[in-house]
C-alpha cells in the first residue's frame, strides 16, 4: 500500500479501526506520518479521525497517546514494566511529538530551549488571565507552529496548559483503550498513576498551577448560565428589557454547549448580519449577577487587552439622549442607476438573465437564474449571487455568465467568464 501510495495511486485510505489498519499501533503512527508526507489521508471509520483533517495534527497526537496507552494496559502488571523501564533508564515515548520537547542523543526526552521559552510564555500568560483564544493569536502572529508545523488552534492552546508534562510530571493511563478498541480519558475505569518529577520540567509547578487556576476562573465564567430554566418572565426578568448598546436592537437567548449554555446576543446581527452590528454576546449568568434593574437596559461590550470582556448596562433614557435605533439601509428601486450591471449578468449554467431578488428577512438582494426561477431546478440548477458581490468587481462592460464554486471549507467562491455557456439557452 505504501509503494503505490509512492506512486501516486492512492489519495485516501479507508479503515474500519487503528487495530484494522495494523496490528501494532506504533506502526500505525508511523504509517500514517508517511503517507501523511504523500499528502494520502488514512480515515478510521470507528475512530472518525482523519488523519489529513484540519486538525490531523491534534489526531496524530492522540494516535500516540493510544499507541502509548494500549502498550500500557497491554501487560498486568503495567506500574511496574513502567518503574522497571524507568529505572533502567529505558526512555519512554510518549513526550514524543510534544511541544517543547525533544531527544537528546541518548534518546531520551529533554527541554527543547527554543520551544521551551514559548511553552514558558504561554503559562505566564495563562497564569496572567489571557485566553487560549488570545494566546493562540499571540503564537500565531509570532510565526510560531506546532509540532507538526500547524498554525495553534484554541484548543491546541488549551490542552497544552493542562498538561501536566509540562511542570515534569507524567500521568500514566490518563487514556485508556476501551472495549470497543476506541482511546478514551479515563475517568477511573483502570487505575492510573500520578508519576511526579518523571522527566525534565519546563515550567514550574507554581507557575504551572497559577495557569490552572486562571483556566479554572475562566470555565466557571462560562459556566454561569448553564442551569436553563423555562423561559418566563419570572425567571427571567429581564427577558424583555434587554437591548444592544450597539444597535439598539433587543438581545435574543441563544443556547451552546448542547443545550446547557445561555448567552444573550444581539437580534440585529442575527438578522441583518455582522456589518449591520458588531453584536454582543452576554452569557446569562453574568447579566443575571449584574440585574437589578427594572426598566430597560442598553447593555455594552467591551474587550479588554487580556481578551476579557466586560459589560456596560445604560438606561434606556440615557441610551437615547445619544443614540437611535438603527435600521437596515432601505432596499434601493430596482434601476441602471442603481445596479448598473442589471442587464450585463447572466446564469454559468443555463446562461438565463440573472433578476433581482430581495430577502425581506436580512434586507439582502441576490441575484437568481431566472431560467431556474421560471422554469424550475430540472431545467437548470440556478445560479445565486450577493449583489454585494458583483458590486465588488467593479465596473463590467460586457455581458458576464456568473458561476459559484464552493469550496472543501465550506465558502463560496464565484466566478465570471464573457464566454456563453455551452447549450445555453437564453430564457
Ligand atoms: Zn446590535
Ligand atoms: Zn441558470
Amino acid at each position: 500500500m505504501l509503494a503505490d501510495a509512492r506512486k501516486g495511486k492512492i489519495d485516501l485510505i479507508l479503515t474500519k479501526s487503528v487495530s484494522r489498519f495494523a496490528r501494532n499501533t506504533s506502526i500505525v503512527l508511523e504509517a500514517t506520518r508517511k503517507l501523511k508526507e504523500l499528502n494520502v489521508g488514512v480515515f478510521f471509520e470507528l475512530q472518525n479521525i482523519n488523519t489529513l483533517s484540519g486538525e490531523g495534527e491534534l489526531m496524530l497526537t492522540i494516535l500516540a497517546a493510544f499507541a502509548q496507552a494500549e502498550s500500557e494496559s497491554g501487560s498486568v502488571g503495567a506500574k511496574m514494566v513502567y518503574q522497571r523501564k524507568y529505572e533502567a533508564g529505558i526512555p519512554v515515548q510518549y513526550l514524543e511529538r510534544s511541544f517543547g520537547f525533544k531527544k537528546d542523543e541518548r534518546g531520551v526526552y529533554i527541554a527543547d530551549e527554543e520551544e521551551a521559552a514559548w511553552v514558558r510564555k504561554i503559562y505566564e500568560m495563562a497564569a496572567d488571565g489571557y485566553t487560549p483564544a488570545s494566546i493562540k493569536r499571540y503564537l500565531n502572529e509570532n510565526g510560531v507552529k506546532t509540532v507538526g508545523g500547524a498554525e495553534w488552534i484554541d484548543s491546541t492552546v488549551f490542552r497544552l496548559i493542562e498538561n501536566e508534562i509540562y511542570k515534569g510530571d507524567y500521568i500514566m493511563h490518563k487514556h485508556f483503550v476501551n472495549e470497543e478498541r476506541k482511546l478514551v480519558r479515563n475517568r477511573g475505569e483502570v487505575d492510573a498513576w500520578y508519576i511526579e518529577d518523571d522527566h525534565e520540567a519546563i515550567v514550574s509547578p507554581k507557575l504551572w498551577q497559577k495557569a490552572q487556576d486562571a483556566l479554572e476562573a475562566k470555565r466557571d465564567y462560562l459556566a454561569e448560565g448553564s442551569v436553563i430554566e423555562e423561559f418566563t418572565e419570572e425567571n427571567y426578568p429581564y427577558m424583555n428589557r434587554i437591548y444592544c448598546a450597539r444597535c439598539g436592537h433587543p438581545l435574543y437567548k441563544g443556547i451552546y454547549s448542547n443545550g446547557n449554555r445561555l448567552n444573550w446576543g444581539c437580534s440585529g446581527t442575527k438578522r441583518y448580519g455582522k456589518s449591520f452590528c458588531e453584536g454582543i454576546n452576554i452569557p446569562d449568568g453574568v447579566l443575571r449577577g449584574a440585574w437589578h434593574f427594572d426598566e430597560n437596559m442598553y447593555i455594552g461590550e467591551k474587550q479588554t487587552d487580556k481578551g476579557k470582556k466586560e459589560f456596560t448596562y445604560l438606561k434606556e433614557a440615557s441610551w437615547k439622549r445619544r443614540h437611535k435605533k438603527k435600521e437596515p439601509e432601505p432596499i434601493p428601486e430596482n434601476t441602471e442607476t442603481e445596479y448598473p450591471y442589471r442587464e450585463k449578468i447572466f446564469c454559468g449554467l443555463c446562461g438565463s438573465r440573472l433578476v433581482r431578488h430581495v430577502n425581506t428577512k436580512n434586507h439582502k438582494v441576490i441575484w437568481v437564474c431566472n431560467g431556474r426561477k421560471r422554469k424550475g431546478k430540472d431545467f437548470c440548477d440556478g445560479t445565486r449571487v450577493p449583489d454585494i458581490i458583483i458590486k465588488g468587481w467593479g465596473e463590467i462592460k460586457k455581458d458576464i455568465y456568473i458561476q459559484r464554486k464552493d469550496e472543501k471549507n465550506g465558502k463560496k467562491r464565484y466566478s465570471y467568464t464573457s464566454k456563453k455557456p455551452k447549450g445555453a439557452d437564453r430564457a
